[in-house]
Order: structure tokens, then C-alpha cells, then sequence
């Protein structure tokens, strides 16, 4: 059967990798979590003291950046991936509202992007992989078979995260994460390199209002239709 690369972009908390991360296991594919990559790099930066509220050092970032080594490991017990920085498991710490507000700062600097779409053409090389950030169909694989660019409205977005934050005891208000994610996607569609945009061939999927199983099942449907094709 051939296999082929299926790139997932679009805006903050539209349920990307949920979806993305069933997929993959359907098929049998690979499944990279781009923004887990970035979401790394910048809790190394926070970390360093580089970035935070009142400090924002690129240049020392930049500097440090071969010393940023990033893994992905196969969780056998929960079936996906999970990010290591240094040989550290920081998945969880990485999803925290406090990573999530430098993280477009983080990766609107080009060495930062260079050295991580270079990783991802990488992983997907051999293809047989479903990966999901904000450049995947433009930038990293503009070849892609199937291009997906998911869309919901900030509210639902918003309500999304609020709710994952909760469930895993994070102290936040709503309307400190409907903040975070207008300022996210402002930041990431406005930035200089690679900005966030539908690459013109791509299928546009707004799920402001279907479940996930939908969503699965239609993006499903499309990725076999591909695969089958003679
Ligand atoms: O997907 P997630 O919301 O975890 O991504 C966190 C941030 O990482 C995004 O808001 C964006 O700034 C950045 N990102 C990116 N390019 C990607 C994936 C994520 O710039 N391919």
C-alpha cells in the first residue's frame, strides 16, 4: 500500500493532535507533534532565564540552540509519543499557560525554525507520518498528499484548552486562555518567517461544531482515498 504525508495545520487549541494522534494510529503512521518541538525549546529558554516577563535574550537562545537536544519516545502504555529536552520527559511541564505565553516569541525567530523544520523533514523522510503545527503544508512539506488546515472559532478554541488546563489542575481563568490563544494565532499568522496561512491546496475544516469521531471519520476517509489511489 503506499504510504503518504498528511499535514495538519492551523490555529491554536482547534484539536489538531487529538485528531492527528488517532489517524496515525488507524493507519499505522508516525505521529509528530510539532508544536511540542517549540513548546521545548522555550521551556529551555524560560528555564535559562532567557525569556520571561521582563527578558527576552534571542541571542543567547540562538547561541544555545546545538545544545538543545529534543527526542521523541514512544510511550508503549499510552500509544503516542512523548517529548524529551536533554533526555528529560517534559510533556507535561511544556503544556503549562506559562510555556504557552512565550511561545510565539520563541518561534518567530528564524533559527529557531530553521533548525526544527530540518528535524521534521527528517522524521518524515519515509513518509507514512502525520504531523501537525502551523507550516507543515507550506513550509516543511508543501508535498504533502493531504493537507488539512483546521479552523474553530476563538471561543471554542478557547473553552478547548480551558477545560484541558482544569483537568490537569492548572490554576487559570477562562479569559486568561481565550487571551493566550487571540495572542498566539495573532502572533503566529503576523510573524516574518513562516506564517501561519492555508496553503492554497489544502482542505479547510472548521470544528467549531463536530465531534471528534466525525472529524476522525472524515479525515479518515480522505486519507484512505489517497492511499488507495492507483
Ligand atoms: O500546537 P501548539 O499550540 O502546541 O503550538 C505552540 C506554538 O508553537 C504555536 O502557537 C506556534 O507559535 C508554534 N508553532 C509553530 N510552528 C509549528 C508548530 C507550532 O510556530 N509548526
Amino acid at each position: 500500500m503506499r504510504k503518504i504525508t498528511i499535514a495538519i495545520d492551523g490555529y491554536s487549541s482547534t484539536g489538531k493532535s487529538t485528531v492527528a494522534k488517532h489517524l496515525a494510529k488507524d493507519l499505522g503512521y508516525v505521529y509528530v507533534d510539532t508544536g511540542a518541538m517549540y513548546r521545548a525549546v522555550t521551556l529551555y529558554a524560560i528555564r535559562k532565564g532567557y525569556f520571561g516577563s521582563a527578558d527576552k535574550n534571542v541571542e543567547a537562545l540562538v547561541n544555545d540552540l546545538p545544545k538543545i537536544n529534543l527526542k521523541f519516545v514512544f510511550n508503549e502504555g499510552l500509544g503516542f509519543s512523548e517529548i524529551y529536552l536533554n533526555g528529560e520527559n517534559v510533556e507535561k511541564e511544556i503544556r503549562t499557560l506559562n510555556v504557552s505565553a512565550f511561545v510565539s516569541p520563541v518561534a518567530e525567530i528564524q533559527a529557531v525554525r530553521v533548525k526544527l523544520v530540518e528535524m521534521q523533514q527528517e522524521m518524515g523522510k519515509e513518509k507514512g507520518i502525520v504531523m501537525d503545527g502551523r507550516d507543515i503544508g507550506t513550509v516543511v512539506f508543501p508535498q504533502a498528499e493531504l493537507k488539512v488546515f483546521m479552523t474553530a472559532s476563538p471561543k471554542a478554541r478557547a473553552t478547548r484548552r480551558y477545560k484541558e488546563l482544569l483537568d490537569r489542575g492548572e490554576q487559570v481563568t477562562y479569559q486568561e486562555v481565550l487571551e493566550n490563544v487571540e495572542s498566539r494565532d495573532f502572533i503566529d499568522s503576523n510573524r516574518e518567517f513562516s506564517p501561519l496561512r492555508k496553503a492554497e491546496d489544502a482542505i479547510e475544516f472548521d470544528n467549531s461544531d463536530i465531534g471528534l469521531q466525525d472529524q476522525f471519520e472524515r479525515l479518515h476517509g480522505y486519507a484512505l482515498r489517497l492511499i488507495n489511489k492507483k
